[in-house]
């Protein structure tokens, strides 16, 4: 009886997302109250465009297809690396940064050897970058925007197997000796952009309940 009614208690709630890492963190965060469906669940494509200029653009623009085709609550992520020393590179082409296959071993390396190139004209050059992850809900048709940031630095290599994308480049702020993939999952969403900006979300969603 008692997991009866915490399921028809649960909100159903479609994540703009066909990145299972992506997916398990934000059950993960959110918690029992919210059973999360993904875009192939429901007949929609698994790469929805993302054609803006900005993460607020493409974060918008994935949330908002998945509401225009089906008109359900919906929410999206999107997510950008910004190194300080690449003038906030790769930032809104973070996915595609070396090349359009998405190939995340590739992605990584470009960071580092535009990095190694920065440093070989600039001695010294600063390490610092962040991840920023941009949130947009569509709830009973409103929309909201929820920021969250990861400060920490660019390794020299890579390192550890957990996580996706690229957590092994990056040593966040928090656990100086380690990078995202070195960490624990938990250990990870408990201090990073995705776990900030879905906390927040979580907080207004608290308000629907
Ligand atoms: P998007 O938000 O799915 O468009 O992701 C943009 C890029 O950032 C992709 O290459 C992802 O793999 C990467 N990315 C997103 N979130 C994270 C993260 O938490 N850690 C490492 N890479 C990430």
């Amino acid at each position: 009886m008692r997991l009866w009614w915490r399921f028809i208690d649960m909100r159903q709630i479609v994540f703009a997302t066909g990145n299972m890492g992506k997916l398990r963190e934000a059950s993960e965060i959110l918690g029992e109250g919210f059973s999360l469906v993904t875009p192939a669940e429901i007949g929609l494509p698994e790469d929805i465009p993302e054609t803006g200029k900005t993460l607020e653009e493409n974060s918008l623009q994935k949330a908002r297809y998945i509401f225009e085709h089906k008109g359900c609550d919906c929410f999206s992520d999107d997510t950008g690396l910004e190194v300080e020393a690449l003038g906030g590179a790769p930032g809104v082409y973070t996915a595609r940064f070396a090349g359009p296959e998405k190939d995340f071993n590739k992605n990584m390396g470009k960071v580092l050897e535009e990095l190694a190139h920065q440093e070989s004209r600039i001695p010294g050059v600063s390490r610092r970058a962040r991840f920023r992850c941009v949130v947009t809900l569509i709830m009973d048709g409103k929309v909201r925007q929820f920021e969250g940031i990861l400060n920490g630095a660019i390794a020299r290599s890579k390192s550890g197997h957990g996580g996706f994308g690229y957590d092994p480049i990056f040593i966040p702020d928090e656990y100086p000796d380690r990078t995202l993939a070195d960490i624990t999952e938990e250990q990870k969403n408990a201090i990073s952009h995705r776990g900030k900006a879905l906390r927040a979300m979580a907080g207004y969603l608290a308000t629907f309940r």
